[in-house]
């Protein structure tokens, strides 16, 4: 049985001591530092930086949990760096944004930016069998997951294996969008990435997590779990767990059911203090949408009729940020507000998820609503 410890810090502000005794507790609840790495070792942390905002809006992995994991990979003799490549922007900027570069330059750790892909081929790949990701991958020896707990927009939720998509490099990211418009599909391709490049440990910050319209547009929600797992599917069930819901049902856990990893929380062996911690976040708007209905052959069909549209408010601030990582290009700035032509969108809510004036509204339309009103559900929800 795969092990994930799940270790309570209650420190809501983020007490550095408080949130390193948490890791140190996870870590040794695995075995160790020293079961994942050796001295010497060039080790990357791979933090979820998004675009870059104040840490204290939950969006991005908390700096303190960030320098508590470079002490403890330094106290084990290793090289460590840390990167990502943000949704927006660049990796330095984001990375000082959200405050990790300042933590790195005070822990001495080397922030390696995300900038240059390489095609790396993957033969055993469920769904692609080569990939361009971050050349980062080859410049180090082991990589350590730091995800964020939030609900997501479009995979349910995000954790340790949708932090995999920041190995995609900025640019590359909407293309993905664009090839893989199906939840299952798009949870696949994360599966394979996160085979494909497989970080040696993964730790979730879940101190203050999100909920909501996450992974941006959400709000913080005191929770205060410390996930650490060598296995990215067994953390992803317990984080679903402590959220209130069912990993099998989201796109990733239903992918990685069908495909023999571990989805459900009895193939888990649970331990640490934060073991029974069972909450109920808020869904974001985009959770009933028209598949909680309809088997896969009709999603494609009504797709328009029953997603939430996404449809800029007037809060738009017309930076054009949304236009240009549209991934079908379905968005124009008219009239001082983007505007979204819906026979060209995709329902990927990469608009929602980057706009940095949280303008982008989900609508039903009003068969959606007429459905979630009758409440007529079959068993599946993805
Ligand atoms: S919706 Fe948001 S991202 Fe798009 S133009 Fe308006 S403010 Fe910018
Ligand atoms: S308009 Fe928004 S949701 Fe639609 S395809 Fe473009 S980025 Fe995705």
């Amino acid at each position: 049985m795969q092990k994930v410890a799940a270790v309570k810090v209650d420190s809501f502000a983020y007490n550095y001591d408080d949130v390193e005794k948490g890791v140190q507790e996870a870590l040794s609840l695995l075995g160790g530092i020293d079961k994942f790495i050796n001295p010497g070792d060039r080790v990357l942390l791979k933090p979820n930086m998004l675009e870059g905002s104040d840490k204290d809006i939950c969006v991005t992995t908390h700096p303190e949990v960030v320098r508590a994991v470079i002490r403890a990979v330094k106290r084990r003799g290793a090289l460590v760096f840390v990167g990502d490549s943000p949704g927006y922007g660049g990796t330095v900027k984001a990375a000082e944004k959200c405050g990790i570069l300042a933590v790195c330059e005070e822990e001495g750790a080397q922030i390696l930016p995300f900038d240059t892909g390489v095609e790396v081929s993957y033969p055993e790949g469920h769904f692609l069998k080569k990939m361009t990701i971050a050349d980062v991958v080859h410049k180090v020896d082991k990589i350590i997951s730091l995800a964020k707990m939030k609900t997501h927009t479009f995979m349910g939720i995000t954790g340790a294996v949708k932090n995999q998509f920041g190995f995609v490099v900025g640019p590359d990211k909407a293309q993905f969008h664009l090839r893989m418009k199906d939840m299952c599909d798009f949870a696949g391709m994360l599966i394979d990435l996160t085979e494909m490049v497989k970080p040696v440990l993964f730790i979730v910050d879940g101190i203050m997590a999100m909920e909501g319209n996450g992974p941006r547009n959400g709000q913080p929600k005191e929770t205060g779990v410390i996930l650490a797992g060598a296995n990215p599917f067994a953390v992803d069930a317990v984080m679903a767990a402590v959220m209130g819901f069912e990993a099998g049902l989201l796109p990733v856990g239903k992918r990685a059911k069908e495909w023999g990893y571990i989805s459900v929380l009895p193939e888990v062996e649970l331990l640490g203090s934060a073991k029974d911690i069972r909450l109920k976040f808020k869904e974001p708007k985009t959770f009933e949408s028209m598949d909680t209905y309809f088997p896969p052959w009709l999603v494609g069909f009504f797709q328009s009729q029953f997603t939430a549209k996404p449809k800029a408010s007037a809060a738009c601030i017309a930076c054009g940020r949304c236009k240009a990582h549209c991934p079908p290009n379905a968005i124009t700035i008219a009239g001082k507000r983007a505007s979204i032509d819906y026979a060209k969108c995709i329902r990927c809510y990469c608009c929602q998820e980057l706009c940095p004036a949280n303008a982008i509204e989900l609508k039903d339309g009003l068969l959606l609503k007429l459905f979630k009103l009758s409440r007529i559900k079959n068993s599946r929800r993805f």
